[in-house]
């Protein structure tokens, strides 16, 4: 009985603990530890490329041939630079970029974004489009700030979904309104590759924020997305 209680009391705590650290800061956000950024990049990259030098030790492949020597830094580099880039908050494209010249009230669609991300799970490439609507009240961004919004967020290990409402909910605080929509249409290479390898699937995620959760808002901002025939 009292080991139950025990075990219980464990359980609990072991819960309390998986569940603070997924719920940094809400759980919209990537997943970060509090100390995530107290390296430098350069002793980010010093430190993985001893990490991946390791890997491939244990794998049994021979560093010292000229093909691979150079790898483990080239990995880190592109961790730290390239794939996962967009981790830290200052690479956030800036919202005084935004700006608020034209008076465009109606439906705005930027739509086959290129999109390269990488799946937390297996650390696999997630490549794709994302489309992006808006409604605008008064508000408007750069058209490429979307995409480099996407881009950002994209920059870090990431599930779709997740994205997805990050991509919503940035636009919506940058625009000031709530009429934020986003589709994202894109093939994971850990389920197109490895594991059930079903080469064709792809998987769609959406969100659709304030006016486009009415049927026809939606309907007008889905039917642009169908005059591609790739999507
Ligand atoms: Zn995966």
């Amino acid at each position: 009985m009292k080991d139950a209680m025990k075990f219980d009391r464990l359980l609990k705590e072991t819960l309390e603990d998986i569940h603070e650290e997924d719920h940094v800061g809400g759980n919209m956000d990537t997943p970060l530890r509090s100390d995530a950024f107290a390296l430098s990049d350069s002793e980010k990259i010093e430190s993985i490329e001893k990490d991946v030098a390791r890997i491939l030790e244990t794998l049994g492949m021979d560093l010292t041939d000229d093909s691979l020597r150079g790898t483990p830094k080239r990995v880190a580099k592109m961790f730290i630079n390239e794939i996962f880039g967009g981790l830290h908050p200052d690479k956030k494209p800036s919202a005084s970029t935004f700006d608020n010249k034209y008076k465009y009230g109606e439906m705005l669609v930027e739509k086959n974004i290129t999109l390269y991300s990488t799946c937390e799970h297996h650390l696999l490439p997630i490549v794709g489009k994302a489309h992006v609507a808006y409604i605008s009240n008064g508000t408007v961004v750069g058209l490429s700030k979307m995409n480099r919004l996407v881009d950002y967020f994209a920059k870090r290990p990431q599930v779709q979904e997740r994205l997805t409402l990050q991509v919503v909910n940035a636009l919506q605080e940058v625009l000031n309104t709530q009429d934020v929509a986003c589709v994202i249409d894109a093939k994971h290479l850990c389920v197109n590759a490895r594991g059930i390898r079903d080469i064709d699937s792809s998987t769609v995620t959406a969100e659709f924020g304030g006016a486009f959760k009415n049927p026809d808002v939606k309907k007008e901002f889905l039917g642009y997305l169908k005059l591609d025939t790739s999507f």
